[in-house]
């Protein structure tokens, strides 16, 4: 039996996507979306916070030396640029749909005339069962592809999934568990149908989690909140040398005027991790995902809640091998390869 909440829910989805579609103002069914998301799972907060010790401790695990991060910066983004057509739309929604077997027939596809979100070139919408939505937009850093299709029906096929078990704690997940199922589908993607140096490109997408994360340790060896750290003096320690490196002789100031970014956009470090490094951890997370059945990746699905204990849904991804991820950049090597 579908409870009040859900149903109040899957309205307010339906009024959302057709808000898009149209171009009108999104604002107030964006507020009445909060409000019941936060009916929904009531302690919210202290969920999220427990999420962020976990991806902290799980974070520091990660490191890259500098000529691996070179050959990320090296690509130019130009050569990962596809025109996205209906048709591709269509092909990738096949893919993903035999990939985690599960029916994708009511996903929708717009690509929108003017960027509504910030900071991202493609979203995907939940809405109701499986009417869920695909938008792709340009933005000034962004890239637009056919992997990046693959990866938000990965959202929409993680969405199906979890929503054909009528449990309404699955409606508030964990975004670093969902974005580990989406760059699966991109990786299985990448790695049937394009060159190497796409699967690099896709990589480049986490050099300002990397960075993120060297803030993130630098402040706690320095026990510092963010919004006190001196960019200029602190891209002088050590845990910037290897990033600061694989830029090259701009590279000081590159890094320099990404932490003033991140500064800005984020005020205490519990945000940059909450929102930077939380969604992005799922490209280490699904490097781990890409020996697993299709049933085993069902049943994470099915785990994924924000009633769930972090780090014992990423136990369950790791088992049953259990090697963490200090070796994560072997793994990307391999993926690459
Ligand atoms: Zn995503």
């Amino acid at each position: 039996m579908t409870s009040e909440k859900r149903e109040i829910l899957y309205n307010l989805e339906k009024e959302y996507v057709e808000q898009l579609i149209k171009g009108g103002d999104t604002s107030s069914v964006l507020g009445e979306l909060n409000t019941i998301t936060s009916k929904i799972c009531v302690d919210f907060q202290e969920k999220a916070v427990n999420s962020i010790h976990v991806l902290i401790k799980l974070s520091s695990e990660i490191y890259f030396d500098s000529s691996f991060l070179k050959s990320a910066t090296l690509i130019e983004t130009s050569s990962l640029t596809d025109f996205v057509t209906e048709q591709d739309f269509l092909q990738a929604k096949e893919f993903v749909s035999d990939l985690l077997r599960v029916d994708l027939e009511n996903v929708g596809f717009l690509f929108l005339p003017k960027q509504v979100e910030n900071n991202t070139e493609g979203f995907c919408v939940s809405c109701c069962d499986e009417k869920h939505h695909v938008f792709i937009q340009n933005d000034q850093f962004g890239v637009v592809s056919k992997d990046l299709l693959v990866h938000e029906l990965g959202h929409a096929a993680d969405f199906t999934i979890s929503r054909s078990i009528d449990n309404d704690n699955l409606l508030v997940k964990h975004s670093s568990i969902s974005e580990a199922v989406a760059y699966y589908c991109q990786y299985k993607y990448l790695l049937e149908f394009s060159e190497k140096h796409r699967r690099i490109g896709a990589f480049g997408a986490f050099l300002l989690t990397y960075l993120s994360i060297c803030i993130l340790r630098y402040c706690l060896a320095n026990d510092s909140p963010l919004n006190e750290i001196i960019p200029e003096i602190a891209v002088n320690d050590e845990h910037f040398l290897n990033i600061v490196n694989s830029y090259g002789h701009e590279g000081r100031d590159f890094v320099v005027g990404k932490i003033h970014m991140l500064k800005e956009q984020h005020k205490e470090l519990g945000s940059l991790v909450y929102n930077e490094i939380s969604p992005r951890f799922g490209m280490v997370l699904a490097l781990k995902l890409l020996d697993k059945t299709v049933e085993e990746i069902v049943e994470i699905i099915q785990i994924n809640s924000i009633d769930n204990d972090l780090a014992q849904i990423v136990e369950k991804i790791l088992s049953p091998t259990n090697n963490g991820f200090g070796s994560v950049q072997n793994h990307f090597e391999d993926f690459f390869d």
